[in-house]
């Protein structure tokens, strides 16, 4: 009652949510609940099979599919198999099995594979294709010998024995179905012993042993409570009881039993049963010699067996047919795969086409960018190029204009502004350069004569005429000394109304005579100055360049200046009008330069050196 009430409650809560259609992972308690139901639908359907049960079992086979319990579901497709093909239904039973087996198959469940095969073996048995039935029953007995441990191969063997045994039972090799049957121990298969030794009594007794098989039936293999509760298993019973009481010549007894047997086959499903019985009371009453019983009871088994007949035919053509739908149902099956395939197949290209599409655009706008950054800095470098050739254009303008501007200022500062001559800074600027080539005289020649020219009295001029006059004498006197000194001479103005001269490559006479040629010129020059005629005189000072003194050592151009000077100062002192110029030095002095500059006159008197005179002295 308990467990009744269970059910029912399991059944209900089952229910609701499968209205609900939660489709969720199954939880523990969820799981635990459906396992329960499994195995109280199995206890009750190895009682006996009731289709009451099957809406049950559909919701439980519903509820595992949702919350994707594989096992669950595979077990309860195979109870409603079970339950439909012991009501005839061949067709949906040969569909549900074969879908319990696929799953079993992916699950790689040979316990459960087992167990599908030897439901499979019984469909074959009852539609009689006994070859099919060998080879599903072969089947479940390598998976059993092969895959599954001792110890929970204990049933399935024992189930494997009973169906085997069967087989060869209704084939009509009964010492094949005896030597299967009794090569286990009835003892090894509990829960199974009762249905062993009755297949095993059956054998006996279609062989004649009835003495054996009634050992058998009394023995306590055979579970009493069981009978009374299974109608199939105690028909089979008391139909190898009455069978038994026949071959041993109890007919009395064998009637008396099968009727009672056929009583409770009426109204069942149990025909091969019923049309046995009333072979059996046919028989026992010809025995008997009452014939007009056994004459109607063989006229009933007649019928039962046209019955049973019909129904197997009806049976085969309904396998047949759901055979046909099965193999219709897989081909629509492998159509709708291939389908899917060839649809993922386009998806894919379809998706390839996107994303190469994608990479070509980006690809491109790769490219442009690419192709934009190398125009823009081509462009860069182009007006890069143009700033800097502009640039450098400018620099070289300016470069030009300062070059230019320098030159002038140069020009500027190395010229006198008064007499348009070169000054003391252009002297000191060109000096070194123009006497390098005059360090070691190869003849007198190539001496360089310097020469300072003062003129005389200037002051008076100045003070006379005023100071417009002075510079107007300075001018001429300017101009007298570039026309008589040549090309290559230097004629700076040295300050003052003092002039330096300085001539290369050339001998003391010739200097003589440039010298006196200048004296002269300015001498004989017509001053005018405030339309008044004006005599002007300069006094000259020369000496040669390089000039070796006796101790070997050549004297500086500073100094030789200086020499020139003292000339200039004697020629002054002396006389005015007039030049002094040093001879180069033959022999050593016995005197320092610094004496030499300061007493010009008795050097030469004592003749340590010579110098050439312009006046009488
Ligand atoms: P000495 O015969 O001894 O040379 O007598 P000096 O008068 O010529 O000599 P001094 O050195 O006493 O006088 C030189 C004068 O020259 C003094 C100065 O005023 C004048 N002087 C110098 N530079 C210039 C100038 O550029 N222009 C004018 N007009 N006079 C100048
Ligand atoms: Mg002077
Ligand atoms: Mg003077």
């Amino acid at each position: 009652m308990k467990k009744e009430l269970l059910l029912i409650v399991s059944y209900w809560l089952l229910s609701v949510s499968a209205w609900a259609n939660i489709n969720t992972e199954a939880t523990p308690s969820q799981r635990e609940d459906l396992s329960k139901m499994l195995l109280h639908l199995t206890d009750s359907l190895e009682e006996d099979y009731d289709l009451n049960l099957l809406p049950q079992v559909r919701v439980l086979r519903e509820q595992s599919r949702q919350l994707g319990e594989k096992h669950l579901q595979a077990r309860s497709l195979l109870l409603e198999g079970l339950i439909r093909q012991h009501f005839g239904d061949y067709k949906h039973s040969l569909v549900l099995h074969n879908d319990a087996l696929a799953i079993a198959k992916n699950l790689d469940s040979p316990i459960l594979e087992v167990q599908i095969y030897l439901a499979l073996a019984q469909l074959e048995m009852d539609l009689e294709r006994f070859r099919y039935a060998q080879q599903l029953l072969s089947r479940a007995y390598t998976l059993i010998t092969t895959r599954i441990d001792a110890e929970q191969s204990k049933k399935l063997m024992g189930e494997y024995v009973l169906w085997q045994g069967s087989l060869y039972l209704l084939k009509g090799s009964y010492r094949q179905a005896l030597a299967t049957l009794s090569k286990h121990s009835l003892s090894e298969f509990r829960g199974l012993s009762s249905k062993l030794a009755l297949a095993r009594a059956w054998a006996y007794l279609s062989i004649g042993a009835y003495p054996k098989a009634r050992l058998l039936m009394n023995s306590n293999y055979i579970n009493k409570s069981e009978l009374s509760q299974n109608l199939h298993l105690r028909v089979r019973y008391q139909l190898m009881n009455a069978t038994a009481y026949l071959q041993a010549g109890e007919f009395t007894s064998a009637i008396h039993t099968a009727k009672l047997a056929l009583n409770e086959t009426f109204g069942t499903r149990f025909l091969t049963e019923q049309s046995k019985l009333q072979k059996v009371l046919a028989g026992a009453y010809a025995q008997l010699g009452d014939f007009e019983q056994a004459h109607l009871y063989l006229k009933r088994f007649a019928l039962s067996q046209q019955a049973l007949n019909l129904q197997k035919r009806n049976n085969k053509l309904l396998q047949l047919e759901a055979q046909y739908s099965l193999a219709a149902q897989k081909q629509q099956l492998s159509v709708l795969e291939k389908d899917n395939a060839l649809q993922a197949q386009q998806l894919i290209q379809h998706q390839q086409q996107i994303d190469n599409a994608h990479l070509a655009q980006q690809r491109g706008v790769l490219g442009l960018l690419l192709i934009a950054l190398v125009l823009g800095f081509g462009y860069w470098r182009w007006q890069n190029k143009r700033y800097l050739i502009t640039l450098k254009q400018q620099v070289a303008e300016r470069t030009a204009e300062l070059a230019e501007r320098n030159k002038r200022l140069q020009a500027l500062s190395f010229t006198d502004s008064l007499t348009g001559l070169n000054n003391r800074h252009y002297f000191f600027s060109v000096i070194d350069a123009q006497i390098k080539p005059q360090s070691s005289p190869q003849s007198e020649k190539q001496e360089m004569i310097f020469c300072l020219l003062d003129i005389d009295h200037f002051k008076k001029v100045n003070d006379t005429y005023g100071h417009a006059a002075g510079d107007l004498v300075l001018q001429t006197v300017a101009d007298i000394l570039k026309q008589c000194t040549r090309e290559g001479d230097l004629v700076i103005r040295w300050g003052g109304e003092e002039f330096l001269i300085v001539m290369p490559n050339m001998t003391h006479n010739e200097a003589i005579e440039a010298v006196e040629r200048v004296r002269r010129q300015v001498e004989c020059f017509p001053f005018v100055v405030n339309e008044q005629a004006i005599q002007v005189t300069c006094s000259i000072g020369f000496a040669p360049y390089p000039l070796t003194n006796g101790a070997n050592k050549s004297l500086s151009w500073e100094q030789v200046i200086e020499l020139a000077d003292n000339g200039l100062y004697m020629a002054k002192k002396e006389h005015r009008n007039a030049w002094v110029g040093l001879h180069s030095l033959n022999h050593p002095l016995n005197c320092s330069i610094k004496h030499l500059n300061k007493d010009y006159r008795s050097l030469i008197n004592s003749g340590q050196v010579t110098a050439s005179v312009s006046y009488q002295t």
